[in-house]
């Protein structure tokens, strides 16, 4: 017997329009490999527990808004938890035509020659957009949703080519959403923000 994957979530939100083109919801996992200098979400990459889930009491929770476009998982590092990923994703799509977006530290041809664990093939294949690449503070230019210019923005499937949502040149947008009794910035924040919002003590 195989043994469901458990998805360890660092945050979600159910809507948001500032990850993405439409109305989105959004996964971020906990635990990253990396650690690049300026990442924003550093209270992410610890490889500790933090809120688990079942992928199916994910894809709930992430399915509330009707007029829901697409979907975006970011962290931490997807990957690192791509079979349940890929669950969340399929789950969904089951009831509705989603478009998937995920960012990743690691580079494509890295996932697709040496997979760090068997779920990638599989979550590759359900995503629309892959954001690839780990992030550099002295190339972030403000603009697009990749957060610097070093990370590439591949079209996996020709599901988003045809819009006119901007993946590299658009103006961001940020929103702050109550989560509890914290607040939870959504989006890519632009230089000014980002050194704003970052924490003052990095953990180890
Ligand atoms: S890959 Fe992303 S989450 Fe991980 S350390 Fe780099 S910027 Fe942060």
């Amino acid at each position: 017997m195989i043994d469901a994957p458990v998805l360890n979530v660092a945050a979600l939100t159910p809507g948001t329009r500032a990850l993405g083109p439409g109305l989105r919801s959004v996964l971020w996992v906990q635990g990253c490999p990396f650690r690049c200098p300026g990442c924003i979400a550093e209270n992410w990459i610890p490889d500790r527990p933090a809120t688990t889930m079942t992928p199916a009491q994910a894809a709930r929770a992430l399915a509330v808004q009707p007029d829901l476009q697409g979907v975006t998982f970011s962290g931490g590092e997807p990957m690192e938890q791509a079979a349940g990923l890929t669950e969340v994703i399929t789950s969904m799509r089951r009831d509705r035509d989603l478009d998937l977006i995920c960012f990743t530290g690691y580079r494509l041809e890295r996932l697709r020659d040496r997979p760090p664990n068997p779920g990638v093939p599989g979550l590759l294949a359900a995503v629309d957009v892959l954001i690839d690449g780990l992030y550099r503070d002295d190339r972030n230019d403000g603009r697009g949703l990749r957060g610097s210019t070093n990370q590439r923005v591949h079209h996996l499937t020709d599901r988003l080519t045809g819009t006119d949502y901007d993946f590299t040149g658009r103006a961001r947008t940020i929103e702050l959403q109550q989560a509890g009794d914290d607040l939870l910035m959504v989006g890519v924040p632009d230089p000014v923000l980002a050194s704003a919002f970052r924490p003052a003590h990095r953990e180890d």
